[in-house]
């Protein structure tokens, strides 16, 4: 007698539901995509105990009759693959036909189904693999897919299970995900009898991204098309906007030609384009589709379908990157045309601004700082005047940039040229501006960092940094691993504008420091920036600013940057303005915190309630 034998259907089924069915979640998964496949516009699921009790799956879709229901539940049965010429351009979300026979051998499932054409619908049980009855019902169209006793003859399997919490977090991003995928069916979810989500159909891409995140704030339109109808490749979606306080439903959630996927790559794609607008631990979040021609995808790795495996893995990581980048940079020209936009009305209608007698003074370089305010203009350093320089005071000046807040030139019209008209600073920290029945609220240490912080890299990726010569060089003694680090460094520390030399075993002689923070002890800023080199984040070659450097970059733009706490003259404050402005990316600091916040009048009239 031979020693090889055919699987029994039975352990065939079992062994496949140790890859289909992992937890309760991946039979919500598999349950939906049979609902949707079926044309479905409205998906209940309701849970009981985790999942494990009871999962039930109730839907508008076509519906299957006695026959249907029963081959159903056949392995390899399915309604959605004929021969192997499909395979490769499958458009439907199942096609193994493994589903529903791998769920029924490990729990007991019930089938109620009724088609458009039939009077009566058909109910079939299976319990643990075998079919238990099947009888005519009565039903509304659609089907109802009930799964009780999940794993209750596989304990094993039931032990590993999470607490009932986790397994409804995780049923809870499965129907997340398939929503997004699916904008125009509805959703909704109870769990004991509770609604946990109601999403609605029909609201656009949009409205389900809010839906979904749960978000009101304003959204970062991702719409980035490449290459020719045939071949070409789209990335389409919406982003968050960074927010420190981000939460595990906050995340990235990533479709591919309308499968939610886990895909590092393109994850990654999408942190390197927001590179300098994400900072700090902060993932990217909001829902994003890439849409490409089929055959550049295999689907097929995963049996959950939740890995893809690209073709031409390179050049789509490319094309999300830029995808990105483009869609930040239009996001800013927006939140730029909104607030610094001159206004249609003509000169005369726009108010006047409002300032106190001593600010309407006539603006010059050299006029004194009122008392108590720190100078940010016309200084020789230009910068905030409580931070001087210790060890190095004068400077010989070979600056090619220019100061932050240097030479402030009388505005002509205050509110011209930013269309802004200012009103004034609030708690030495918020400069407080109006346009069109708004208020606008700008926080001048974030603004003034976020502004600092382009300069540099930008002057980084040109390999320019400015420089400063210290007409005294500092000398500094290092420890052995600040030596080390510094060895290892010595071109990143140069590049940054730094001119160190050797002076003997542990001594070094610091000549020039990086223009922008040459009002701070050069000394210092050598040692720190030599300390967070070290602990900085690990490097990916694939950054175009290695991450220790853009880390770096952050922490001298927030030194260099004016500090809550200033006090500023309405010049100064125009000129903050004017760079941002001009300031490529402006709406949020490095580390991701707002710069702006609008208010409407309607908003604050609501607060006196006078509408
Ligand atoms: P697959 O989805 O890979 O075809 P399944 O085991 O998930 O395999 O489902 C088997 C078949 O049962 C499907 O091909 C489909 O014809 C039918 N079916 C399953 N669920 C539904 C449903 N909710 N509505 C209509 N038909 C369904
Ligand atoms: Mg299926």
């Amino acid at each position: 007698m031979s020693r090889i034998r055919i699987l029994s259907e039975h352990i065939a089924n079992q062994i496949a539901a140790g890859e289909v069915v992992e937890r309760p979640a991946s039979v919500v998964k598999e349950l939906l995509e049979n609902s949707l496949d079926a044309g479905a516009t409205r998906i209940a699921v309701q849970i009981e105990g985790g999942g494990t009790r009871l999962i039930r799956v109730m839907d508008n879709g076509a519906g299957m009759d006695e026959d249907d229901v029963l081959l159903s539940i056949e392995r390899h049965a399915t309604s959605k693959l004929r021969d192997e010429s499909q395979l490769a351009a499958i458009a439907t979300l199942g096609f193994r036909g493994e589903a529903l026979p791998s769920i029924g051998s490990v729990a007991r499932l019930t089938i109620l189904s009724r088609p458009r054409d039939r009077e009566t619908g058909t109910r079939a049980e299976v319990r643990y693999g075998r079919l238990h009855a099947v009888h005519e019902d009565g039903c509304a169209r659609g089907t109802i897919v009930e799964i009780r006793s999940l794993f209750g003859n596989v304990p094993a399997r039931r032990k590993f299970l999470k607490s009932a919490r986790t397994e409804l977090y995780h049923i809870e991003e499965v129907i997340r995900n398939q929503a997004l995928a699916s904008v125009d069916a509805a959703f909704s979810l109870q769990v004991d009898n509770r609604p946990i989500l109601d999403l609605p159909g029909g609201g656009g891409v949009e409205q389900r991204v809010r839906d979904v995140f749960r978000c009101q704030d304003s959204l970062l339109p991702v719409d980035f098309t490449a290459g020719d109808e045939e071949n070409g490749i789209s990335l389409r979606g919406y982003l968050l906007q960074p927010d420190a306080s981000s939460s595990r439903t906050n995340r990235l959630r990533i479709l591919v030609n309308g499968r939610p996927v886990r895909d590092r790559m393109i994850r990654h794609g999408v942190v390197e384009g927001l590179q300098g607008f994400l900072m700090k631990g902060q993932s990217p979040a909001g829902a994003l589709f890439l849409q490409l021609a089929p055959a550049e995808v295999d689907v097929n790795v995963h049996p959950a379908k939740l890995e893809i495996r690209f073709r031409s893995a390179q050049a789509v990581h490319g094309f999300v990157v830029q995808a990105v980048a483009t869609a930040i940079r239009a996001y800013q020209e927006e939140v730029r045309s909104e607030i610094f936009s001159i206004p249609a009305a003509a000169p005369e209608q726009t108010p006047a601004p409002v300032f106190t007698a001593e600010a309407r003074r006539p603006l010059s370089v050299s006029s004194p700082p009122a008392a108590g305010s720190v100078p940010m203009s016309g200084g020789p350093v230009g910068m905030p005047g409580s931070m001087v320089r210790r060890s190095a005071e004068p400077a010989a000046s070979f600056r090619h940039d220019p100061a932050p807040f240097a030479a402030v030139k009388p505005p002509a019209g205050l509110a011209d040229f930013t269309g802004l008209t200012l009103i004034g600073q609030f708690a030495k920290l918020y400069l407080l501006c109006e346009k069109d029945d708004r208020l606008i609220v700008i926080d001048q240490h974030a603004a003034h960092e976020r502004i600092m912080y382009q300069r540099l890299r930008r002057d980084y990726l040109r390999r320019d940094i400015p420089g400063q010569n210290l007409m005294f060089p500092v000398s500094v003694e290092l420890d052995p691993r600040q030596l080390e680090t510094l060895k290892r460094y010595g071109a990143d520390v140069a590049l940054l504008g730094f001119a160190v030399e050797d002076f003997g075993e542990s001594t070094r002689v610091i000549k020039a420091v990086p223009a922008l923070i040459s009002h701070l002890d050069p000394a210092e800023m050598l040692v720190e920036i030599l300390a967070s080199l070290c602990s900085a984040p690990r490097d990916d070659p694939a950054a175009v600013v290695p991450p220790r450097i853009d880390h770096l970059l952050a922490s001298m733009a927030c030194k260099a940057a004016v500090k809550a706490g200033n006090r500023l003259a309405p010049a100064e404050m125009l000129e903050l303005l004017r760079q941002m402005k001009e300031s490529e990316l402006f709406s949020h600091c490095p580390h991701g915190r707002p710069v702006v916040k609008i208010f409407a009048k309607q908003d604050i009239e609501k607060w006196f309630y006078r509408i």
